[in-house]
């Protein structure tokens, strides 16, 4: 039983999913399960141990796999975060990159080269020279341009025009939607409401990530659009990330490299 009817052509998702070796199922057999953001890359710090640099990457931990959100600008400051934290980088197996911008995916080649036993999800438009440098690493890439399923219970938007083009992911948990954004550059109230179409469904339990420093307006706009909790981080601005934290009070999640969110 799924409550996921996909809004785009299931033909193109079979082959975007057989290409990447993933066993293909259009009813997700465990729709919620527990998930966990592990954010290993950002220039906010939640862990005093750990090196902040400007840049986002994210660990997704599902019951089944780890997923790595961008790899932030530097591989070595990656590996090192991800290093004090326990997390092994064999231990990775799909790596997902929002947009070409060097603060996302400038990490990539360096964890290739400790770890290429990854399907990396690129969009369509990446340059052949990324596409090049991922296989001569010995990985494999799967292009993105409309929604498509990343995982159990977690799908991307397809890359939406900022400029440049940019995917955000969407986690279909049992508290409802979450969103993860790399840089927002097509906007984040945009993708929050893409991501809603998209599921076709109301509830947003939260939305993590890169704002793209908004203008204030968009604290409003996520309260009509039902959004439940912020965790905005790396590119947001201080003042758009402090008013939320005002607006948003016990369900504004202070997010930086180090911190750890739980969903249920
Ligand atoms: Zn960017
Ligand atoms: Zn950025």
């Amino acid at each position: 039983m799924s409550n996921f009817h996909p809004s785009f052509p299931e033909k193109v998702l079979i082959g975007i999913l057989i290409l990447a070796g993933i066993p293909f199922t259009i009813h997700a057999e465990k729709v919620g399960s527990e998930i966990t953001l592990i954010s290993v890359y950002d220039n906010y710090q939640v862990d005093q141990k750990l090196k902040t640099a400007w840049g986002f990457a994210t660990i997704i931990k599902t019951p089944q796999e780890l997923i790595l959100f961008d790899t932030g600008g530097n591989s070595e400051i990656l590996l090192s975060n991800m290093k004090k934290l326990g997390i092994e980088p064999s231990s990775i197996k799909k790596i997902v990159i929002s947009h070409i911008h060097g603060d996302h995916s400038g990490g990539l080649e360096g964890f290739l080269e400790r770890n290429s036993n990854v399907t990396v999800f690129i969009l369509s438009s990446f340059p052949e020279a990324v596409k090049n440098m991922i296989i001569q690493k010995g990985a494999k890439f799967v292009e993105i341009s409309g929604p498509a399923r990343i995982s159990n219970s977690i799908y991307t938007t397809g890359q939406v025009y900022g400029p440049p083009e940019e995917q955000s992911l969407i986690i279909d948990s049992k508290e409802g939607l979450v969103v993860i954004t790399g840089c927002a550059h097509p906007g984040i109230v945009n993708i929050v409401k893409k991501a809603k179409k998209i599921m076709k469904k109301d509830k947003v339990y939260l939305v993590v990530g890169g704002f793209h420093h908004p203008p204030l307006s968009c604290i409003k706009a996520f309260k009509e659009l039902g959004v439940e909790k912020v965790a905005p981080s790396h590119c947001t601005g201080d003042l758009v990330r402090e008013a939320f934290r005002e607006k948003y009070k016990e369900n504004f999640i202070e997010y930086g490299v180090g911190k750890t969110i739980e969903i249920k």
